[in-house]
């Protein structure tokens, strides 16, 4: 069991004793803070907050409590019921809203949940305001609404059709193209509210939807993570019906991995890789990922003429360097879509979106356009350390060594090599340095991992 609070929100276990878990007292007290919070930072009087849900069993009875207390701080609540992360962030600034909380815990299994808070653009608060945040929970300095002032509260059922129709209009999206191919896709939404979203933008798209797993009963039938080892299930399927296309998100739907028409994995990496490669022909500017996505999209920017930058990993470090690069795409390997032209959020919408409009005007099948993409393999491994070692100094040892490489020590310390990358990440709980790579082979991935432990090892 277990309760974290960060500055980008709080996720923990439901049930259990206050302080140590995501307990109704710990709701309340954290969506206190967070309405304080913007009625301190705001000159206005009337304060609204769009409130969205992801399906798990716990959602509703969080959703409850979470829209009950802003009431009680005199702040008023449009609640969108069972939503998408991306489609929480589109409604706020839709609605003139000041905030939006969506309460998912987003991959992780269903004993979790949290609340993910955002400004009145519907991105996510920065780390500073979420400092604040922090603080304001701690200390319980709250001032309640008197019984006049209370929030009022109002139901949208429309939130859906809206977020599809903005991503139908633009000028990217190539609806009559998608249409023409008639696709045949399998949906896998862990049944949570991607099996709403999903397959009602795909029948926009003219798509033939296969349901897998698309019941919002927040019953994960696997391991909501959308990795390889949970997603044998649409793999077969795909290759049973014949399908197009397998379409996978996580439960709050900011999350797509893709399933060729032999039932493989696209890869999580070569989502964003196959978007910015349709949109970087069309669009001028920037693409931008953190720096453990994959090189491909690297490479597949500088192939178009377009530059390619790499923030430190963090969905909100990958929009503040979008922002300053003016990026017209970016994202993380993680099969996160960002796609500014609707929203500075990952959006696995808008991703279906671009996606099949490039496979439609390209004209092949998915493993046909996979094969296109320069293939990397990654690896992950970690050192453990003793608590008396001094893990930044032994980074910047690390610095040192490869210093007639390619380094960068935006978040830990990464070093390009010509054929394959790792970069070492300390954890901020544990002892621990987590080490990733990527090469041309898994073999090379790992023996590359393997080698920088044994160079850590000997720098002790
Ligand atoms: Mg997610």
């Amino acid at each position: 069991m277990s309760l974290i609070k960060s500055i980008s929100g709080i996720r923990g276990t439901i049930g259990g004793k206050v302080d140590e878990n995501l307990t109704p007292l710990d709701v309340v007290k954290f969506t206190s803070a967070f309405g304080t919070w913007l009625q301190n930072n705001k000159n206005k009087k009337d304060l609204t907050v769009v409130v969205g849900r992801d399906a798990r069993i716990s959602g509703a009875m969080v959703n409850s409590l979470v829209t009950a207390t802003l009431q009680g701080l005199g702040i008023h609540v449009i609640d969108l019921g069972l939503s998408t992360t991306p489609t929480v962030e589109v409604m706020v600034p839709e609605l003139n809203a000041d905030g939006g909380i969506i309460l998912t815990a987003s991959h992780n299994p269903k004993q979790w949940n949290a609340l993910k808070l955002l400004n009145g653009k519907g991105e996510f608060i920065n780390g500073e305001d979420g400092a604040e945040v922090l603080a304001l929970a701690e200390n319980e300095d709250f001032n309640y609404a008197e019984v006049d002032f209370l929030g009022k509260y109002e139901e949208r059922h429309d939130a859906f059709d809206i977020h599809i129709q903005k991503i139908l209009n633009l000028p990217m999206v190539d609806a009559e193209a998608i249409k023409a191919k008639k696709f045949k896709v399998v949906v896998d939404a862990v049944n949570s509210t991607g099996g709403i979203a999903i397959p009602q933008l795909l029948r926009e798209l003219g798509c033939n939807v296969i349901k897998l797993y698309c019941e919002p009963n927040g019953h994960f039938p696997h391991n909501p993570e959308p990795l390889k080892e949970h997603l044998g299930d649409i793999c077969e399927l795909v290759k049973k019906e014949k399908a197009d296309l397998g379409i996978v998100v996580d439960p709050d739907v900011d999350r797509l991995a893709l399933v060729d028409e032999n039932g493989e994995l696209f890869g999580e990496e070569y989502t964003l890789v196959a978007v910015a490669d349709y949109l970087l022909r069309h669009q001028k500017g920037a693409a931008v990922s953190n720096l453990s996505s994959s090189r491909a999209l690297r490479d597949v920017a500088r192939n178009l003429g377009s530059e390619y930058f790499a923030s430190a990993v963090g969905e909100v470090n990958v929009v503040t360097l979008m922002k300053e690069k003016n990026a017209v795409i970016g994202g993380e390997g993680n099969g996160g879509i960002i796609y500014p032209d609707l929203h500075y959020g990952r959006d696995s919408l808008v991703g279906v979106a671009l996606f099949l409009t490039h496979l439609a005007k390209e004209d092949k099948t998915v493993s046909a356009l996979r094969a296109t993409y320069p293939s990397y393999f990654m690896g992950k491994k970690k050192i453990e350390l003793t608590p008396d070692i001094d893990v930044d100094s032994l980074l910047t040892k690390m610095q040192n060594e490869y210093q007639k490489e390619e380094v960068s020590t935006v978040d830990g310390v990464k070093i390009d090599f010509e054929n394959n990358w790792v970069h070492l990440r300390k954890s901020n709980t544990e002892p621990i340095i987590r080490i990733y790579t990527e090469a041309f082979s898994q073999e090379e991935a790992d023996e590359l991992g393997e080698k920088m432990i044994a160079k850590i090892k000997s720098l002790i």
